[in-house]
């Protein structure tokens, strides 16, 4: 490892050494070369850009959308004695003309920027006449249109990239990318031959749970009150659910605040301070909170709704325990929010590849909904590592409720499948199978099958959710399209053949709120 970086970690941040992944991101940067750093929140993603802007001539351009966290960083550098500033809309034009002034004048070494700066042609001839030695991409999967907040002002980072002689390296970082978003990262940023690194996805501080069969409301009051000393989240899928939540667990008498995009910035700023602050407890929001919040002991993350896919969920949930202690990650799931997230594929003005795209991402978030397997682990697979250990705290991991030999029920429903030819979704297919009389299933004469009404002694939620299990155990498969339709997998034949067996865990009457008190 190159010494100058080790005395740099010393004297400016008084850690002894690098952790996994930071070295080998520091020397590439360090030999002129892209990197592509794929790290989880807290895994420290600063620091492998910081350490060779210090120790590179010229200043480095550090590009983030966290606007609100820029001036934190920025003050800890300057604490830290690392000449940093940043720029961004938050300063007067006098202000912006002044630390222009001073960038061009070789006072600093890290200048951090929100992308839409680089739209601003004399911002990019200020830039033209630096010497830029690195340019630092944080949460560079906004340039993908694959990953879940694509902001077109990334674009412009490579039209900045083409003006400054010589070529600055590119480092580019991410908490969450998929095998596709990671291709579109290199190919839209231009990064040559970048060297990749991947840390450990892995939160072992977190339990993550899924809850299936609950009133939402009653677990929230339930939950709410065995953690009344503890800073949590809950995130809902829309601004009326977010009143909705808001209202109830304000009427519980806790100290709550509400975010969304439809409350004044001044609110949003205050509601973010206050929880900052622990001045409350709980705050209640969709998805536009959490960029750019910096808070480390937020004790649990409860999701009201099922977000549209895991990225987005496991960035969410993993807001819960960054300070390493630990955290609860909640997922209220109910089918209407399926629905919720489809309307929303549906109506959105995407292509038509890109919403069959949005279906499949659905449907990996759904079967995470019903999967058996140990739930940090299903994460981690999803991001592409191989290898990995059951966590040993995840709801399914914990679960000791016995297994029930299912396989006569499920030989059934793969049958019924196959007698509606696969064409067909799974509320369908419960209905055949439980011998409803209904004007579609007349239609088709599918009560004329031989599998309908075979599993007639089944309730339609405890079905449905069997059917959902077999596809999140790899039997059955759901196709990529707006009403997805459950197909047959390989290792129905098995089943079939009688060569192997399937098991399930029966759902719980209530669920239990809390694994780690009470
Ligand atoms: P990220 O940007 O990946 O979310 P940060 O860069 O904010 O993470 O780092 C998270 C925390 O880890 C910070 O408090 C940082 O000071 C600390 N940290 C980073 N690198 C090291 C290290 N090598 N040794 C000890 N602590 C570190
Ligand atoms: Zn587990």
């Amino acid at each position: 490892m190159n010494p100058a970086a080790i005395d740099a970690l010393r004297t400016y941040y008084g850690y002894d050494r690098f952790r996994a992944g930071q070295s080998t991101l520091i020397e590439a940067i360090l030999d002129g070369k892209d990197v592509l750093g794929i790290m989880p929140t807290g895994a420290g993603k600063s620091i492998c850009y910081q350490i060779p802007a210090i120790l590179l001539p010229g200043v480095t351009l550090v590009i983030s959308p966290l606007i609100s966290l820029m001036k934190d960083q920025v003050d800890s550098l300057n604490t830290a004695g690392i000449e940093a500033t940043y720029i961004n809309s938050s300063l007067s034009v006098k202000e912006t003309n002044e630390r222009m002034r001073d960038v061009a004048a070789g006072h600093y070494k890290l200048l951090y920027v929100a992308p839409e700066r680089l739209e601003s042609e004399y911002f990019r001839e200020l830039i033209r006449g630096l010497e830029v030695p690195l340019i630092a991409v944080d949460e560079a999967h906004c340039v993908s249109q694959w990953g879940h907040d694509f902001r077109p002002s990334y674009m412009t980072i490579v039209r900045l990239l083409r003006d400054i002689e010589p070529r600055p390296v590119m480092a580019a970082f991410t908490a969450t990318a998929t095998d596709v978003v990671k291709e579109d990262i290199v190919e839209r940023l231009k990064l040559r031959e970048p060297a990749r690194v991947t840390t450990g996805y892995a939160r072992s501080n977190l339990a993550m749970s899924v809850v299936r069969n609950a009133d939402k409301r009653d677990y929230v009051a339930r939950y709410v009150k065995e953690h009344s000393d503890q800073a949590g989240i809950i995130y809902a899928s829309t601004r009326r659910e977010v009143e909705s939540v808001y209202s109830f667990v304000h009427s519980l008498g806790v100290p709550v605040g509400k975010y969304h995009a439809g409350l004044s910035e001044e609110d949003r700023a205050r509601t973010q301070d206050a929880f900052q602050r622990d001045d409350v407890q709980i705050i209640v929001a969709t998805n536009a909170f959490g960029m750019g919040i910096d808070k480390s002991n937020v004790r649990f993350v409860i999701h009201n709704n099922m977000p549209k896919n895991l990225e987005a969920y496991y960035q969410e949930a993993g807001r819960a325990g960054r300070d390493g202690d630990p955290g609860e990650c909640v997922l209220l799931f109910s089918p209407q929010d399926v629905v919720t997230q489809k309307f929303f594929i549906d109506q959105s003005e995407a292509s038509d590849e890109r919403k069959r795209n949005d279906y499949r991402l659905l449907n990996d978030m759904v079967q995470y909904s019903h999967t058996g397997d140990c739930l940090q682990l299903t994460i981690v697979r999803y991001f592409g590592e191989e290898n990995g250990e059951p966590c040993g705290t995840c709801a399914n991991c914990t679960d000791t409720r016995e297994q029930k030999d299912v396989t006569e029920d499920a030989k059934m429903i793969f049958a019924c499948i196959s007698e509606m030819k696969q064409r067909f979704g799974v509320t369908l297919t419960a209905k055949v199978l439980r011998g409803a009389n209904d004007a579609k299933i007349r239609q088709f004469n599918f009560d004329r099958l031989r599998s309908y009404g075979r599993l007639k002694h089944m309730a339609e939620k405890p079905l449905v959710q069997l059917i959902h299990a077999l596809v999140a155990d790899g039997y059955l498969r759901m196709s990529d399209t707006a009403y997805p339709v459950v197909q047959l997998m390989e290792p129905v034949l098995e089943v079939m053949r009688g060569e192997s067996r399937v098991y399930h865990k029966a759902e719980p009457e209530a669920p239990p709120v809390s694994r780690t008190s009470g």
